[in-house]
């Protein structure tokens, strides 16, 4: 064997072996040690790729183990993700070993009889297969059992959650004679059919004795915060407390405004608690809370504080629910006895899958925009458009508009190709926008500094807005009706219908224009996607459908669970077949105290611990 040193630490091992038929050139990159694994005129089998040039035979870094030696080849080999130095060759010896070790050692982890009727692989056929399968069937049923074991114990999960708020002592009875219509007759505007028919729902909830736990999803726009003004309002006339709890100190205080707004008349006292607030005007606000003196309480995560005490909480509404885990909505709802929750949320996920994974909560959708909406023009350009995008920021900002530019990263970095907040504002403010107020805003920030930026931007006093995703959630600056988004392609769909919705929230014609690099059939495909449609929904199926599972629900956005094994998009009919199953189990066992579903409670209780954080 030869080795050649390129340069650096860059070595190079080329070995030449003959067998029968000929002789191949074999090539490593990086592994010296191969130096003293290769002995003369010994036989070794090779497994790769054959690059034939010009009549010779070459191999490059192939797998390879002595003639007698069957571990590497000839059969179905796992492929281990790897870090560092590790070769497959190592973790596969170390995983062999493993397997070796527990082989017919690991205590079953679902019920017999449930194994039996559904005739899955028992665990340690299955753990056995799923490394080392003596045939791509056997492959295919041990993913079978394990993938089932995932998706059951996720929907077990949620439906038990279910169960206990279901059988939860009595929930809280609003005042029928409360109506929701002395209110929504006050609105400046009328209530679209999609949120009567929501607001219905919740009325129905509210008076019926059972704790409301509903999931409110509608798109960007959609109007959901009057929703939660006019559940808030009946449960306050029914002399109860309500909390609003939203996930930055922005939208809270935006909601704040909304609220006071609409519900001046009313009698009604709203109050703001963020953290930035003075802690004499925070003292006041829980000394008076408790009292029960206010009535609506809105505010960010400080209103999870240990100190923050109702006189009766009776409603609990959280908006945009995916940055709230379920431990958070239950430390709320333990501030009152048993109140009712409403949990909104602007991430639209396919109907079959949202009735899956939010198994443990009742679903409303609004599924239609207010009236005279404009539809966001959005268009989708490459480099060679720079100048003409500018022009077309520059001629609104000068007809009074704002424009919000947003970017994947923060400063530049080398390794990324993909634009900068810094290096931008670099750019705009300096270069090409030097006639109007261009700002910036990222999560580096703080707290008081990102306020004061978007106050600015509200008033109008910034014309440009430079950021990264940071503004993604609930902003309303109706005056603002251009949203760029720079390097698109690094996106989601789902983020970039969200960042859309930042703009065309006002009486202007509004654009998204889209830059992307790049011209593979992917980009091309989901840019097409994104400029034909506002659609939420049609959206969230194409982005499933383009990316498959593992990316779109890998991307934390959705806030859906990940799985180990599963694969939403192609387990979706072993979905729907386990939701169905659960539900058997469930009818028949709701809190699983049965023995024969020891193991299943076992599971429940390690997927609580460590995995729902919807
Ligand atoms: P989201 O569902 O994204 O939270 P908002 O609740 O912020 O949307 O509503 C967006 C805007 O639409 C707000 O300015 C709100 O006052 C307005 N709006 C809500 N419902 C209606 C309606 N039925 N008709 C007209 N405007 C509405
Ligand atoms: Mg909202």
């Amino acid at each position: 064997m030869n080795e050649i040193r390129i340069r650096g630490n860059l070595t190079l091992c080329k070995l030449m072996v003959r067998d029968e038929t000929g002789t191949c050139q074999i090539t490593w990159y990086n592994q010296p040690y191969l130096k003293n694994v290769f002995q003369q005129n010994q036989r070794y089998k090779f497994f790769g790729k054959i690059k034939n040039s010009a009549g010779k035979i070459e191999m490059q870094s192939p797998v390879y183990e002595a003639e007698e030696s069957n571990r590497n080849t000839g059969k179905i080999i796992p492929i281990y993700p790897l870090t560092y130095s590790l070769s497959q060759n190592t973790i596969r010896k170390i995983m062999e070993n493993g397997i070796q070790e527990v082989e017919n050692k690991l205590p079953e982890t679902m019920p017999e009889y449930f194994i039996q009727k559904y005739q899955l692989y028992d665990i340690n056929t299955a753990t056995h297969q799923i490394h080392f399968p003596d045939n791509f069937e056997n492959f295919k049923l041990a993913r079978k059992r394990l993938v089932f074991e995932e998706l059951l114990s996720m929907q077990l999960a949620l439906l038990s959650l279910k169960n206990k708020y279901e059988v939860r002592k009595q929930g809280i009875c609003f005042n029928k004679n409360v109506k929701m219509s002395d209110i929504i007759n006050q609105l400046p505007f009328s209530l679209t059919k999609a949120q009567l028919r929501v607001l219905e729902e919740i009325d129905g909830d509210m008076e019926s004795s059972k704790p409301m736990n509903r999931l409110l999803q509608g798109d960007v726009g959609s109007g959901k915060t009057i929703v939660a003004l006019i559940s808030s309002y009946k449960a306050v006339k029914s002399g109860y407390q309500a909390v609003v709890m939203a996930p930055t100190a922005i939208l809270a205080t935006q909601h704040l405004e909304s609220f006071t707004e609409i519900l001046k008349d009313t009698g009604i006292t709203c109050e703001l608690l963020v953290s930035g607030i003075s802690k004499k005007k925070k003292e006041d606000i829980l000394e008076r809370l408790a009292k029960g003196e206010i009535d609506i309480l809105i505010g960010t995560h400080a209103v999870l504080e240990e100190n923050v005490v109702f006189s009766k909480l009776g409603l609990v509404v959280t908006d945009e629910q995916h940055r709230f885990g379920v431990r958070q909505r239950s430390i709320i709802a333990e501030k009152g006895e048993n109140p009712d929750v409403l949990v909104m949320t602007a991430t639209p996920i396919p109907r079959t899958l949202a009735l899956i994974l939010y198994g443990d909560l009742d679903i409303s959708i609004i599924d239609e925009l207010p009236p005279n909406r404009k539809k966001i023009e959005t268009y989708a350009v490459q480099k060679n458009m720079e100048a003409r995008v500018n022009a077309f920021i520059a001629k609104n900002i000068e007809e009074g508009r704002q424009c919000y530019i947003v970017c994947p990263l923060v400063e530049e970095n080398e390794e990324i190709n993909a634009k900068s907040v810094m290096e931008l504002v670099e750019i705009y403010k300096n270069q090409i926008f030097t006639q109007f107020t261009v700002e910036y805003l990222h999560g580096k920030m703080r707290p008081k500094e990102k306020d004061e930026i978007m106050e600015r931007f509200k008033n109008g006093e910034i014309d440009i807005l430079i950021s990264t995703t940071v503004i993604e959630v609930g902003v309303n600056v109706p005056n603002s009706n251009i949203m760029v988004i720079e390097n698109a392609e690094r996106f989601g769909l789902a983020q970039l219908h969200q960042l859309r919705g930042r703009v065309g929230r006002g009486e202007y014609q509004s654009y998204c224009i889209l830059k992307y690099q790049g011209n593979s059939k992917m980009i091309q495909e989901r840019m097409k996607v994104i400029s034909s449609t506002n659609d939420g929904f049609v959206i969230s199926e194409k982005d499933l459908e383009l990316r498959g599972s593992g990316e779109f629900f890998g991307t934390k956005q959705h806030g859906l669970p990940e799985f180990k094994i599963a694969n939403l998009f192609e387990d979706i009919e072993m979905l729907k077949q386990i939701q169905a199953i659960s539900m058997e189990i469930m009818s028949q066992d709701p809190l699983l105290e049965k023995q024969e579903n020891k193991e299943f409670r076992l599971l429940v209780e390690k997927n609580f611990k460590n995995r729902i954080e919807i």
